[in-house]
């Protein structure tokens, strides 16, 4: 297909997908289904044993924009609908005891409000003495919210362009992975074996590496070198940052694309599949891909990070270490939903004298607000990947009320990173080294919002250079 053509179609799908105005009860009830669906024992805890303490709602960004946006007042949307389809008093009473499904365009409105103001960050799960996890039923919410299609429509489209492998036909994507590929092979001095079957290592960089990180995405290979290891790398992308179906909550898409990362990887027979991003793709392919797919993989994942503290445990890695003020933001996803808790701490002591906790740090380490698609949703975000993809930006907005939906979840988004700024100004640092794409754009943006003037970059970008 023709890129103009395939513009064309890919607007005409974004209108089935996406729709602001109206209300429809078959949509409902087809979310209802969806989400009854979903419902495991884990989140029936979550769902049934929230005891209304507030003790969550200090640790949620969203919360520290607006008393309204706590974590439990937002998973309490999650759980209206849950009391009217499985408890006894909520099918009778209704209403009065706060069971309901959407019934009109306000309500829906309200909704996608709500779950739009989640990072997904898992902040309010280690907070509650319960372990409940909002964040989870906020997700679950979302994924409700896409069969009402209420749903902001650049997601849905970079949902869509991955699950269904449109981004396999967008040049500019193409174009992204030979020069990330060039880029490696320059600077290693020599040709990268693709799709190397039986190699030790398969580095997996996504797309959203290479477009927001190519310096790391190159390190990260370097390093590879430097450990004498035996890599390959995918000669096409595995996805866009997969599964992005995962921050819609549609998990039944999310298994599409991860069975096919499942099949790639276990073709080839490698015995480690290593990835540089810490947002969701880690936690995802490393411990929800398994159980989702009903599949005991041959091949473990692992985060650059693991890498590196194997091998100093080995005696095979060290570091010409530096004085630098230099500190290391927990990106949520690898350190409270993966428990890469310490060792990323463990790596900058030994590389920087000068290293520094966060005074919030580890498990209680606070959010800078980007995750689960709140840093794409800005006016910048939708213009850049818009013209990145050679689409106009008119197509991820459908309409007057989203683009109003959209400059309020900027502001809140912007809201939001100001607390995890004043934590890094108390800690003193000059570089904020961190490993997720988004995290390192958030807190640039922060940088210049709020101050102050740090250097923000990922791990691998910043300890190549510093190997013994
Ligand atoms: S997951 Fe994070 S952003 Fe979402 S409600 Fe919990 S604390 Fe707030
Ligand atoms: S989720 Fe946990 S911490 Fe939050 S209000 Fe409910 S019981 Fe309390």
């Amino acid at each position: 297909m023709a890129a103009p053509e395939f513009m064309q179609k890919m607007a005409q799908v974004m209108k089935q997908l996406v729709r602001w105005e109206g209300y429809s009860k078959e949509e409902v009830e087809a979310a209802v289904d969806y989400f009854i669906s979903n419902i495991d024992v884990v989140r029936l805890h979550y769902l049934e044993n929230c005891v209304g303490c507030g003790a969550c709602a200090p640790s949620c960004p969203y919360y520290f924009v607006d008393e309204k946006y706590s974590p439990v007042n937002k998973a309490e949307e999650a759980r209206r609908v849950y009391r009217k389809k499985f408890t006894i008093a909520g099918m009778i009473l209704g209403p009065l005891v706060e069971a309901r499904l959407p019934k009109s365009d306000k309500d829906l409105d309200r909704i996608v409000e709500m779950v739009w103001r989640c990072s997904g960050c898992g902040a309010c799960y280690t907070a509650c003495p319960f372990g409940v996890d909002s964040g989870v039923l906020i997700n679950l919410m979302r994924g409700f919210m896409t069969f009402t299609k209420r749903v902001p429509t650049m997601m849905a489209a970079f949902e869509m362009i991955e699950t269904e492998g449109f981004y396999k036909m967008i040049p500019a994507f193409g174009a992204l992975w030979q020069q990330t590929l060039d880029a490696i092979e320059r600077e290693l001095g020599r040709k990268v074996e693709l799709d190397k079957k039986g190699a030790e290592v398969l580095y997996l960089p996504s797309l959203i590496d290479a477009l927001y990180t190519p310096n790391a995405v190159v390190a990260g290979a370097k390093i590879l070198d430097k450990l004498g290891l035996d890599w390959t790398m995918p000669s096409s992308p595995l996805g866009v940052r997969p599964p992005v179906a995962a921050v819609l909550g549609r998990y039944d898409r999310a298994k599409k694309v991860l069975s096919e990362i499942y099949e790639y990887v276990t073709n080839l027979g490698v015995k480690e599949v290593v990835m540089i991003d810490g947002g969701f793709p880690y936690p995802w392919l490393r411990f929800k891909m398994p159980p989702l797919l009903n599949k005991k993989p041959k091949f473990k994942v692992k985060h650059l990070v693991e890498v590196l503290v194997e091998a100093m445990e080995k005696g095979k890695l060290r570091f010409k270490q530096v004085d630098d003020k230099v500190t290391w933001h927990p990106p949520c996803q690898m350190t409270r939903r993966a428990g890469l808790t310490v060792e990323p701490a463990y790596v900058l002591s030994r590389v920087s004298r000068g290293f520094r906790r966060l005074p919030h740090h580890g498990l209680e380490a606070y959010c800078c607000g980007g995750g689960s698609g709140m840093g794409c949703l800005t006016k910048d975000e939708i213009e850049m990947m818009a013209k990145f993809i050679g689409a106009p930006a008119s197509m991820f907005v459908s309409g007057e009320k989203e683009r109003r939906f959209l400059e309020e979840t900027e502001k809140a988004y912007k809201a939001a990173i100001k607390r995890k700024m004043e934590d890094i100004e108390k800690s003193g640092a000059e570089i904020v080294v961190t490993a997720c794409p988004v995290c390192i754009h958030t807190i640039q943006l922060g940088a210049k919002l709020y101050g102050p003037k740090v250097k923000v970059i990922h791990l691998a970008e910043y300890i190549v250079d510093k190997i013994a």
